[in-house]
């Protein structure tokens, strides 16, 4: 040790009075509230304490405060001037959280200190939190993001995957392989819930076979607490410590295994907790063993029988179906739900059979296997779709479940999908409706009136905005795809091609999304000879970017990936086509934020809703879309594409067949055109009012601001003993 560093020095103190470990202890404490992540002033700051560690660290904050020590980072903040926008972050975090006039303070007071539990098997909230593999996560993240800023009282239950979802990687033949990587829970914003004792909570689970044990960890989400259970502790045999380790992993014995942690672990938790909640909201079958414990604790508590438990529960819950793709339904055999829920059946004191019934639509009829989305809808009064489409689908898909009523009568409405503004919204398309929105726009996203303004916008800066989006798109793909000829060991050559792929001047179509068959990926490929002339059009050319991965068994999937990776060997082809892989939530940013044109084109009517042309309104893309999922009831001829007619043929292939032919029109005689007809200033006139009436029209009718607001409206306050709103 040098002298001076025996002699404790006196904390140093900056031009505002803060000292640097202070400063420190803000920027920690920022870190471990995932407000940051769609707080742009605040991940700004995380950047621009170091731009590339950030990139390199996946934006993890935490990560990222690990290489600093209290000096380190007051000498940086003293370089780039931080100190006011640190201490400012700090103060609106705290200002957030104390914060008691809210949407929800007016309109969920029934709740009270009685919150929603809102159960999903995953979460999306941040690339840097890898706990979700897709669609259903990411809902689940913006779902309770916005339930933080409406203020509705929500605590969050899901599982935490310790290896989350696989990383994917294209080889040179363009197929796809997995990786499982353990992610660092030191570098996570959770800590261990504890009870009032300050011991950390631990729930267990019984089952014939013995038990399961689970800890339970805690996470801020803005207002809302989000608890993940977590298999991997003492107690458990080495088996199941991996039990929680990946999403969607394993064989159906795993999957049931998962639900029995999820659904009645997390009663469990909240038990333990001591949280009371108001109604509990299954987003997907998943959770559904769940309210099984919850009738079990009030007969228990209450003295009461099996059935007039059953009721109450049931008018206590929430659930939310979300798939017409029939494999999408978790199914067991009875032998693995005696094994699971037996222990938990002897105490509601119902038989095998009924137990079994509960799962079935015709509960006698041994050849039908447990279904989850069955329990689901018998164990909650209030059920949804998740677009007006899919209600249809949905009633029409169980409708015998109430055989003595018509298809009117079903009681299965629908809320359809949003998606979280503040999270998917560009920080310079921000900065465009700071300038002509109303002032506290940002607290009032959901309100139709808002988005009108967009009118009041200048064309030309409008559209300056989207293309400035577009170029950064561009490099961003640039650097990944020069990355990955460089992970495979190409040549120079074809690193240096990667290095100037695309064309900020050309029309440019994003597809991103799993790469299930139904989403038909390849339907643009339907005949390449007219594909390579609609990209190579000598004056309107068109560049498509791909993304997405395929679940790891689904073999199909991996072959669309293959040939459509694949096509970059084909010179009919280069330099228009670049697929990047490892989608994730960043690389979905992205996407949406720079694309001219998202196109979707699954087979209707198997998309229940989908969110991701939802994101592409905010930033000024166009959707280009069959009539499926969302788009059905969001198409109106002036703010978008529609592919088709909204009609499916019985036959796949005759309906791939016309599908394919539609697309092809629609790009060549409607996308194509009306994109290059530019005035005489430059400008794509007709182009940037469809791109207005989509923003104006449709950015507040499919955010989850309106969502939420619509679930606490028609199925929360209701279920908790409010007054009853109806549901469409
Ligand atoms: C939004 C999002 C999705 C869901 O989009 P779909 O339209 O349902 O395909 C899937 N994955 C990621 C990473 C997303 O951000």
């Amino acid at each position: 040790m040098t002298p001076s560093q025996t002699v404790p020095s006196p904390p140093k103190i900056n031009a505002d009075g803060t000292t640097a470990q202070e400063l420190y202890d803000k920027c920690l404490a920022l870190a471990h509230n995932l407000w940051w992540s769609w707080t742009p002033e605040v991940s700004s700051l995380f950047r621009d304490l170091d731009p590339v560690r950030w990139r390199q660290l996946d934006h993890n904050p935490i990560a990222l405060m690990k290489e600093f020590t209290p000096d380190r980072l007051d000498l940086r903040a003293a370089e780039m001037v931080l100190y006011s926008r640190i201490n400012h972050a700090y103060r609106r975090l705290k200002e957030y959280l104390g914060s008691k006039q809210t949407w929800g303070s007016t309109h969920a007071g029934v709740l009270g200190a009685r919150p929603i539990a809102y159960f999903s098997a995953e979460f999306g909230i941040h690339e840097s939190m890898p706990i979700y593999s897709g669609g259903l996560g990411v809902l689940s993240g913006d779902h309770i993001k916005s339930a933080s800023g409406l203020g509705v009282p929500l605590v969050a239950i899901g599982l935490f995957y310790s290896q989350g979802y696989f990383k994917q990687q294209l080889d040179e033949s363009g197929y796809q392989s997995e990786e499982y990587i353990d992610t660092r829970i030191d570098n996570l914003p959770m800590q261990p819930a504890v009870d009032e004792e300050g011991q950390p909570i631990m729930v267990s689970m019984e089952t014939r076979s013995g038990n399961l044990v689970a800890k339970v960890w805690k996470m801020d989400v803005g207002r809302v607490r989000l608890y993940l259970l977590d298999c991997n502790v003492e107690g458990n045999s080495p088996e199941d410590r991996q039990l929680t380790s990946r999403l969607y992993g394993g064989d159906t014995r795993t999957r049931i295994r998962q639900e029995l942690v999820l659904g009645v672990g997390g009663v469990r938790a909240l038990r333990a907790l001591g949280i009371t909640p108001g109604a509990y909201h299954l987003n997907e079958g998943h959770s559904a063993f769940g309210p099984l414990e919850v009738i079990r604790g009030r007969m228990h508590d209450d003295g009461m029988t099996f059935d007039d438990a059953l009721r109450e529960v049931a008018q206590n819950t929430v659930f939310t179906t979300h798939t017409p793709v029939p494999a999408g339904h978790d199914r067991f055999d009875e032998a693995l739900v005696e094994e699971h829920l037996g222990p938990l059946r002897d105490q509601l004191g119902i038989s095998y059979e009924q137990l079994l019934g509960l799962g079935r639509v015709e509960p006698q009829n041994n050849e039908e296997t447990f279904c989850m989305t069955v329990l689901g809808l018998k164990l909650s009064r209030r059920a949804n779709a998740v677009s007006q489409l899919h209600g249809h689908v949905t009633r029409r898909m169980w409708a015998h479940l109430w055989p003595w009523r018509v298809e009117e009568e079903i009681p299965i409405g629908h809320i359809t999908n949003g998606v979280h503004v503040q999270s998917w919204l560009a920080e310079q398309m921000r900065h465009l409706y700071d300038r002509y929105f109303p002032s506290d726009w940002a607290d009032r996203m959901g309100a139709a009136e808002v988005w009108q303004n967009i009118h009041k916008v200048d064309p030309g800066e409008l559209w300056e905005t989207h293309n400035a989006l577009k170029t950064l798109l561009i490099s961003f793909v640039r650097r990944r795809i020069s990355r990955q000829c460089r992970r495979r060991g190409e040549s120079e050559e074809a690193v240096e091609h990667a290095r100037n792929l695309l064309d900020p001047g050309v029309l440019t179509i994003g597809f991103g999304r799993r790469f299930a068959t139904y989403k038909r990926a390849h339907l643009l490929f339907a005949d390449l000879d007219r594909t390579a002339e609609l990209l190579n059009h000598p004056e309107h050319p068109v560049q498509v970017i791909f993304a997405g991965k395929a679940h790891p068994k689904d073999e199909p999937g991996k072959e669309l990936i293959r040939k459509i990776a694949n096509l970059r060997h084909d010179p009919r082809f280069a330099g228009r086509l670049a697929f990047i892989e490892d989608y994730d939530i960043n690389v979905c940013r992205h996407l949406i934020q720079g694309v001219d044109v998202w196109l979707n084109n699954p087979r209707r009517p198997l998309e229940a809703s989908g969110t991701s042309g939802q994101k592409v309104i905010l930033n000024g893309g166009l959707n280009c879309s069959i009539l499926d999922g969302w788009w059905a009831e969001a198409h109106d001829g002036s703010n978008g594409f529609a592919i088709g007619h909204g009609t499916s043929h019985v036959s796949d292939e005759i309906t791939d067949a016309r599908d394919g032919q539609y697309l092809y029109e629609t790009l060549e005689n409607q996308v194509v055109p009306l994109f290059y007809r530019r005035d005489v200033d430059g400008l794509p006139r007709e182009w940037i009012r469809m791109m207005m009436n989509s923003i104006a029209g449709l950015a507040w009718r499919f955010s989850s601001d309106r969502m939420v607001m619509d679930y606490t409206r028609t199925c929360y306050v209701p279920a908790a003993g409010g007054l009853s709103c109806e549901m469409p």
